[in-house]
């Protein structure tokens, strides 16, 4: 039986929180972890590891394609020899705390957003999740979940995922089912295999087609954000020219 409780919550209730060593389940969010990483997720943890982001994918995940939609889908290696930990759990907590993915970040809230089709706006409705096994809930300090969000930093997270999502909502309406190996293969590289994608713009040319001009190009070089930002709208391209 599910013992999690789950209610909707708008941007001035209250929940109260604290994580910290000092609790006795400290890391226990951290094993049984199914976590699915979005492409800023990666971005972000392979910056701060230091390595390109083909070596963080080798490293640290799974990669499988939805059956159905035929889209690349990332998850954290988890090590099942120690109760699915996530690799980046210490006896002194998250290794990579700054830059952990959204929903770590969101944690104790859900965030839940859809894209209207008609006008392309974005509606989220935020979620408090209340598991047993987590003894930070309702004790420590008093968090709307408006200070919440602002004090996670999860905005540019959501900014960066919810243009993941326009893209999966553009591919589900122009092609229902799986999309084909050609147009994965660019979805995978431009989203989330990074480095691979600045060396096929500045090496190979894949990007000519699109004329992204040189200020852009000059930008991306050393700009993950705005690079990602570009493989997006590639992605976006490709999936119009289908
Ligand atoms: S990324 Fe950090 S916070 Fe998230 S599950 Fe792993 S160790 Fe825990
Ligand atoms: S279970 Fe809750 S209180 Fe315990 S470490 Fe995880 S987030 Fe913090």
């Amino acid at each position: 039986m599910d013992d999690n409780n789950i209610m909707p919550v708008s941007m001035d209730d209250t929940f109260k929180f604290s994580c910290s060593k000092n609790v006795a389940c400290f890391n226990e969010c951290c094993k049984d972890v199914n976590q699915f990483l979005t492409p800023y997720d990666i971005l972000r943890i392979k910056n701060r590891l230091g390595i390109s982001s083909g070596l963080f994918l080798e490293r640290y995940a799974t990669q499988h394609t939805g059956p159905e939609s035929g889209l690349p889908v990332i998850t954290l290696k988890t090590d099942h020899a120690a109760e699915l930990k996530c690799p980046f759990v210490t006896p002194s907590g998250c290794s990579v705390y700054e830059d952990r993915p959204s929903s770590c970040r969101t944690y104790p809230l859900v965030r839940v957003a859809s894209r209207s089709r008609k006008t392309g706006k974005i509606a989220e409705q935020y979620m408090l999740l209340k598991e047993p096994h987590c003894l930070g809930l309702n004790q420590g300090q008093i968090w709307t979940v408006k200070e919440w969000i602002e004090n996670q930093g999860i905005a540019i997270y959501n900014e960066m995922n919810d243009m993941l999502m326009e893209i999966i909502s553009l591919k589900n309406r122009l092609i229902p089912g799986p999309l084909d190996i050609k147009s994965r293969h660019i979805f995978h590289m431009a989203c989330y295999d990074l480095d691979t994608f600045k060396s096929h713009i500045f090496e190979k040319g894949i990007l000519d087609s699109l004329n992204p001009g040189s200020d852009t190009l000059n930008i991306v070089k050393n700009d993950d954000v705005a690079l990602l930002k570009l493989g997006l709208k590639w992605v976006k391209e490709t999936l119009n020219r289908i």
